[in-house]
């Protein structure tokens, strides 16, 4: 039900109806690539979007075309009003899911389906207690692969985002795929990007190419069985023949999909950023506050968006850290 002014169309066509929203910039664990280890400095409350505001802005988007809306963090299930937040962009037209940690996603079941989620993220890095309590810097492995278990069982559809760093968990990407043989869900392998505190290198990064190469090594070319990607998808997803789930690879490193991005982000403090990899973000929130229209803001921030992550368009670009060290950490944009 989108205005008759086009506000969420960039200047290459790319029409923006998937919005993600983080709820908070707390979390309940500490993975090294997301939160350096000193914490970030956080917003002042005051700063933060109330429950009311996070329902305005929403619908400011949906009223001009937004379709789907992702809850992230942080964790957002840590924040305090997260079940009333939910309810509240339930009553929207909207596609609603969500990106957790599932430490606590237990306590959340009926609610997800008072409010008709169906779609969940799990970031889980490895299926090894140790090595997950060395990257989370939390020993929560057996908390939160049991609620794994429990979203599956409960219907929902699970994916499991695993961010690959080499020489810490490249060598678990098969168990994850054959994790996949019994249970009927897509494990998407991340390329490990670069945001401010999170020590990025490109040695450090498990390529695409180089995922695939180990996945055939595996299984017969046969098996491996190339499946259509949804549209705007971030990810290329494959399956093994005969197995319950699939398994798909986000590469925005070694081979970005800009080309049909739809996303849009809204930061815990009210900021919109038309990129991940966007330096540059829109306050929506104080004007919001100061009973202004914010359309032309949403509008001219859509306009300045570049074509392909954030203006880092080749990979030299992307490993310079005055320019991906303008960005914010990870925690801090929610993914
Ligand atoms: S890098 Fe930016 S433009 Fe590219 S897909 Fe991600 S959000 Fe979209």
């Amino acid at each position: 039900m989108r205005k008759n002014k086009n506000i969420l169309q960039d200047t290459f066509g790319r029409q923006h109806t998937y919005l993600r929203i983080s709820l908070t910039e707390l979390c309940n664990l500490r993975c090294t690539y997301c939160m350096p280890a000193e914490g970030i400095p956080l917003s002042p409350k005051s700063h933060i979007m109330s429950f009311d505001e996070i329902y305005t802005i929403a619908k400011t988007f949906v009223d001009n075309g937004v379709t789907k809306i992702r809850l992230t963090g942080g964790e957002p299930l840590v924040r305090k009003d997260s079940e009333i937040i939910l309810k509240k962009l339930a009553t929207l037209p909207v596609e609603l899911a969500i990106s957790t940690n599932a430490v606590i996603v237990d306590r959340f079941i009926e609610t997800f389906k008072s409010c008709g989620i169906q779609n969940i993220n799990v970031s889980l890095d490895s299926l090894n207690a140790e090595k997950f309590n060395q990257i989370s810097r939390r020993n929560d492995f057996e908390k939160v692969f049991k609620n794994i278990q429990l979203l599956i069982t409960e219907g929902f559809n699970v994916k499991l985002n695993a961010v690959l760093i080499k020489g810490f968990n490249d060598n678990e990407i098969i168990d994850f795929i054959k994790l996949t043989k019994i249970l009927p869900i897509s494990v998407r392998f991340i390329e490990f990007m670069p945001f401010d505190g999170n020590k990025w290198n490109k040695e450090k990064m498990m390529s695409y190419a180089e995922v695939m190469a180990l996945v055939n090594a595996e299984f017969r070319h046969d098996e491996v069985q190339r499946i259509k990607d949804a549209p705007n998808d971030t990810s290329k997803n494959y399956k093994i023949e005969g197995y319950k789930g699939s398994f798909a690879i986000i590469s925005s490193v070694t081979n970005p999909f800009c080309d049909s991005c739809n996303r849009i982000r809204l930061t815990a403090n009210g900021r919109l950023k038309n990129c991940l990899f966007s330096s540059t973000e829109s306050d929506l929130l104080t004007p919001l506050r100061e009973g202004k229209n914010i359309e032309p803001i949403i509008q001219k921030t859509i306009q300045s968006k570049f074509k392909i992550r954030g203006g880092m368009d080749t990979l030299k670009k992307l490993e310079e850290p005055e320019l991906h060290g303008k960005n914010r950490s990870m925690i801090a944009i929610g993914g």
